[in-house]
């Protein structure tokens, strides 16, 4: 079969000036290299700034100069329900319904958050099954979580070892672990894209194996949300969070999120509050007595940061102009494009650990580099001398991702041009 693909600069232009979406890249401020743009394939760790981005900032700091506290009431967004003003499109994101979601804290506050409201261990039923080498927040929270119920990690924290090639986890392992100790697991902690392999997890599935265990399920979603098209509420999760700096293009330390499914929408569960969460109609009685707003928004604990909400919020209306679906179809061809380069002109140099199955991975492809981490990092600079800029994960491997809203297939061919190059002059 002949392949869609052609490792040539004219192939490459001509898909980019087909692709229906390569408006959007003017749309946002690519780092300069030298003469020109550098080759950003880092979206999966910080995404690019949109250039709506200041005039939304400075719009919100003139309101504050020309407003003072007024600025609660006043101006076009008053501050007193700003965060409501990221929640429809947010909500489409992550294909949940508005009052399932809510943009607050960062991603480790609101995992501690929904821990202390979804993790209720027992006696009996007192474990929380994470996937092995998880994020070090996701593993400090769940660690610390079960001390500060008494419990100990030791017997308390399962971590389930990849059990494929590349060390990714296949559902029915999940399930096996499920069989095994599925009574005596309080919650199951896994992420949407797994942040150093780049695998995609089938939520809906794992959702369905655990419930049927009486577990609760939350997902971190850090590396799959504005990656890919999710459908949280009909995964069936209790809860999920994530940050917004990454796919999200929220900016450095963005206000993170987090979903709390529509049916513990009215549930009188422990949490711990703040006034931002109690009843909007009575927040301003400054009653003793604290009533949750209905959702997620019942959750939050301070007045939100309107200076950090206010990229975002432009941000998503990137994403909902765009579409998720759209920007899906494009990532699939874009990393599709860059893992064909890889297999077909470097695999004397790299070994892609991401998953070969488009539907299970997102934009992000983990590459090995062949012969260990002196030769990893010599690639590495010599990428980023270019202008050539992923990411390193220790000890050998490079993240590339190619981010629909802004990469282009000719960044995708730079990059392996640039291997090669390398390659061949060593
Ligand atoms: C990026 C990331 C984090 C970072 O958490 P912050 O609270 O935003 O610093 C946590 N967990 C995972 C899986 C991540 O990918």
């Amino acid at each position: 079969m002949s392949s869609p693909y052609e490792a040539t600069v004219a192939w490459a232009q001509a898909q980019d000036a087909a692709d229906p979406l390569r408006a959007f890249r003017d749309e946002f401020l690519i780092p300069p290299h030298e003469h020109g743009d550098s080759h950003y394939f880092c979206g999966n760790s910080l995404g690019l700034q949109s250039r709506a981005a200041r005039e939304a900032v400075e719009t919100e700091l003139d309101y504050w100069g020309e407003l003072g506290v007024e600025g609660h009431f006043k101006g076009r967004l008053p501050w007193m329900d700003y965060h409501e003003f990221v929640r429809d499109h947010l909500a489409e994101v992550v294909g949940a319904q508005p009052i399932e979601v809510v943009a607050m804290n960062t991603l480790g506050v609101n995992l501690h958050l929904m821990m202390v409201s979804f993790y209720r261990p027992t006696p009996d039923r007192h474990a929380i099954l994470i996937e092995a080498g998880a994020f070090p927040t996701d593993r400090y929270a769940v660690e610390s979580q079960i001390r500060y119920h008494g419990f100990s990690p030791s017997l308390s924290l399962i971590e389930l070892e990849g059990d494929e090639p590349n060390g990714t986890l296949s559902t029915a392992a999940i399930e096996r672990a499920l069989a095994e100790h599925g009574s005596r697991i309080a919650l199951v902690m896994l992420p949407g894209v797994q942040y150093r392999t780049g695998q995609a997890f089938d939520l809906k599935a794992i959702t369905g194996l655990a419930h049927k265990h009486g577990c609760t399920v939350g997902f971190d979603l850090a590396h799959a949300v504005g990656n890919l098209p999710l459908q949280l509420h009909d995964s069936n999760a209790d809860f999920a969070i994530w940050c917004s700096y990454k796919y999200l293009n929220g900016g450095p330390g963005a206000v993170g999120g987090a979903f709390v499914h529509s049916r513990h929408a009215q549930a009188a569960l422990p949490r711990f509050a703040g006034w931002w969460g109690h009843d909007k109609h009575t927040r301003f009685q400054m009653g003793p007595d604290f009533e949750p707003t209905p959702g997620a928004d019942g959750w939050q604990l301070s007045n939100p940061p309107i200076l950090s909400l206010a990229p975002l919020r432009v941000s998503l209306e990137i994403f909902h102009r765009a579409g998720i679906q759209r920007l899906r179809e494009k990532s699939l061809q874009l990393t599709g494009y860059l893992e064909w380069l890889v297999r077909n002109q470097l695999a004397d140099v790299l070994d892609i650990v991401t998953p070969a199955e488009p539907e299970r991975r997102g934009a992000q492809l983990s590459i090995r580099v062949l012969g260990g981490r002196p030769q990893g990092r010599a690639l590495f600079e010599h990428l980023v001398e270019r202008g050539i800029i992923g990411d390193w994960r220790e000890p050998d491997v490079i993240r590339i991702s190619p981010a629909p809203l802004y990469n282009r297939f000719v960044d995708c061919l730079t990059f392996a041009q640039a291997v090669r190059g390398w390659k061949d002059a060593t």
